[in-house]
């Protein structure tokens, strides 16, 4: 392929990552604000901070190559945000709001994860080494947010009292029933 046509397609998807970080670091404090659990909310504002330090590196990236990083919408990102904002908004409490978040969050790290893959691919093959770096220092990071993530739903329990005692009242609902027919 030629040199020019990737490079104009590298420069044009790291500016989509650019708009859909800079929208994480506004969403990311609204998950944390609804999370219930101390290390979720934990591990939001730390990925908040890293998420800043995403947007620097993608600034940095841009001052290299001369050109200005805002320009695109990223339509994706901001679908991923709207859906969790509609988590929030349901009124499921503790853990349950918790697993819907954590749900929502591991959408966007997946999708931050192609995209960052892609851009380091194609840095690699422009040459562009120092960029490269960068970005496999994100991908790494997004990477990581996913898989503590997933130790946080795993590490969930699930509570059967509760059920049982709907069990017993449905039985003596459909007992009530039986009794009346
Ligand atoms: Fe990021
Ligand atoms: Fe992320």
């Amino acid at each position: 392929m030629e040199r020019s046509a990737l490079k104009e397609l590298y420069i044009d998807e790291l500016r989509d990552i650019f708009d859909a970080e800079n929208r994480l670091v506004k969403a990311l404090p609204k998950l944390a604000k609804a999370a219930t659990s101390d290390q979720l909310r934990t591990g939001f504002e730390e990925h908040l901070e890293q998420t800043k330090g995403h947007v620097e590196r993608l600034t940095e990236i841009f001052d290299a190559l001369g050109e200005k990083p805002t320009g695109k919408k990223c339509p994706a990102m901001m679908g991923l945000v709207k859906e969790g904002e509609e988590t929030m908004d349901e009124d499921f409490e503790g853990e349950i709001m918790d697993a819907a978040l954590i749900a929502a969050a591991q959408r966007v790290e997946h999708y931050e994860i192609a995209a960052y893959g892609c851009v380091r691919t194609w840095a690699d093959l422009l040459g562009e080494t120092e960029a490269s770096e960068l970005l496999e220092k994100t991908l790494e990071e997004e990477k990581e947010t996913d898989a503590k993530l997933t130790e946080l739903a795993e590490a969930m329990t699930v509570d059967d009292s509760s059920e049982e005692e709907e069990d017993k009242d449905q039985k003596s609902t459909s007992k009530a029933r039986g009794a009346k027919a």
